[in-house]
């Protein structure tokens, strides 16, 4: 599948180095289970990391190494990451949950907006979100980075349109309104590692007990 919104090289780097928080990683994997650019990104950080612990005299990576990574993913049988089974949650997402969408247990956070909390085990958090057709989340803006890939329907905001399998790297520099599609109901997870910044009074108010 084309995917549109990708990994960018820092993350791609801090993935293969295994330097990600947990939230972080769940997230990427999941989006590596949908993006073979992305995923042929981060196997070329792992050839040079591989090359790393082996000493190697060089380790500059190749200006053709993503070109030539990204084309054996798609014309061989090589499959470096497995696509996730049938159903709407990647694979990395449903082996946390031990199953598809049936076992998310959803909190409401008002207007039809719902969460659930992935535990995880530092002080980065992910969390799914449901929001429905046409809804919107409330405007904020970000004193760290968060991480939105869409698994289900798609959303807008102020910098593009986000689809199945599409990444938003948002950091402090963004302040944006996510609205879903109204064509169907959005399904995206998101990690972020500091609390975000709502712009209006109660969202701020509710954002302790939603730990968002
Ligand atoms: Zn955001």
């Amino acid at each position: 599948m084309t995917v549109k919104h990708v990994l960018n090289d820092q993350l791609a780097m801090g993935y293969a180095a295994g330097a990600l928080p947990e939230a972080f990683d769940i997230v990427v994997a999941a989006h590596l289970s949908l993006s073979d650019e992305s995923r042929a990104l981060v196997s070329s950080y792992e050839a040079v990391g591989a090359c790393v612990m082996e000493e190697c005299d060089s380790v500059e990576l190749k200006s053709d190494a993503f070109a030539a990574t990204l084309g054996r993913i798609k014309s061989s049988d090589t499959v470096i990451e497995k696509p996730g089974p049938k159903g709407v949650l990647p694979e990395p997402i449903q082996k946390y949950l031990g199953g598809d969408l049936e076992k998310v247990k959803w909190k409401s956070l008002g207007g039809g907006v719902k969460q659930a909390i992935i535990p995880t085990n530092d002080t980065a958090q992910a969390r799914l979100l449901f929001i429905p057709a046409g809804q919107s989340v409330p405007d904020h803006g970000h004193r760290g980075m968060e991480l939105t890939l869409v698994l289900q329907g798609s959303f807008a905001d102020e910098v593009d349109e986000f689809a199945r399998g599409d990444l938003e790297i948002a950091n402090e520099d963004l302040n944006h309104q996510p609205i879903a599609s109204m064509d169907a109901d959005c399904i995206c997870i998101a990690a972020t590692d500091a609390p975000l910044r709502f712009n209006s009074l109660l969202p701020r108010l509710l954002q302790p007990f939603f730990k968002i």
